[in-house]
């Protein structure tokens, strides 16, 4: 975190930080889930690579969409790659136009620093609502992915950049709740993974209802208090 700081600090000093926003309330991550064990490089020049694959694949992954308190709100299968438009169509199916209220404050994705650059260099005004969503990458992506001359990362979505989301150098949500799940969904996939269509979707949607039921029981024995979101909240964007 420190490291962090100097280096924002060496770049463009605190003058062009990301206005910080004080709406902690919605938290949600996406998390990739592309674990194929038989995934195996074979040649790779710099201009193009040649994977070979112990076994088929019908899709890429699966991606899924975890509030901090560890529901699963939504699932999506991806094929081919988990491209940033098809993140942010993800996140435009889960948090439709017409429930302005759903779309939470923070989205947290691995990848956040290139869904944010294609959001900025597309310019879609029907993106244009997600100006409003932070997305910020944990201390590694930030300090380990970007040479100290990309800027954007640092100055959009580095950690020291949403102090409101820190508390010192932890953050003070459950950054681990999208791995958490993703960890417990991955176990299906030796189930699944010759299934037709129908049933794959269907056997892990009720998977996740499942999990759901049981982990709102967890977080009640353990005080907290889960509830359903009014609809006409859904219906309104409320400022904090
Ligand atoms: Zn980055």
């Amino acid at each position: 975190m420190f490291a962090l700081r100097a280096r924002q600090a060496r770049q463009l000093g605190q003058a062009n930080l990301r206005a910080p926003t004080s709406d902690i309330d919605y938290l949600d991550e996406l998390h990739a889930d592309d674990g194929d064990p038989g995934l195996q490089p074979v040649v790779s020049t710099p201009s193009n690579k040649i994977r070979g694959r112990l076994g088929r694949r019908w899709t890429h992954n699966k991606q899924l969409m975890v509030r901090c308190c560890g529901i699963i709100t939504s699932l999506a299968t991806f094929f081919g790659s988990e491209a940033v438009t098809s993140v942010k169509e993800f996140i435009h199916v889960t948090f439709p136009v017409h429930y302005p209220g759903s779309l939470p404050s923070f989205i947290w994705y691995d990848n956040n620093c290139q869904l944010l650059r294609h959001l900025v260099a597309y310019d879609d005004p029907r993106d244009a609502r997600l100006a409003e969503v932070g997305f910020p990458v944990d201390v590694f992506h930030a300090s380990r992915k970007h040479k100290d001359s990309d800027e954007f990362c640092v100055f959009n979505c580095s950690p020291v950049t949403f102090p409101e989301l820190m508390d010192g150098i932890n953050w003070v949500f459950n950054s681990s709740a999208a791995e958490q799940a993703n960890n417990w969904f991955g176990r299906f996939q030796p189930i699944v993974k010759e299934m037709s269509v129908l049933r794959y979707n269907f056997f892990l949607d009720e998977m996740i209802s499942l999990r759901n039921e049981w982990w709102v029981e967890r977080l009640r024995a353990d005080g907290f208090q889960p509830h359903f979101i009014p609809l006409e909240d859904l219906e309104t964007r409320i400022h904090l």
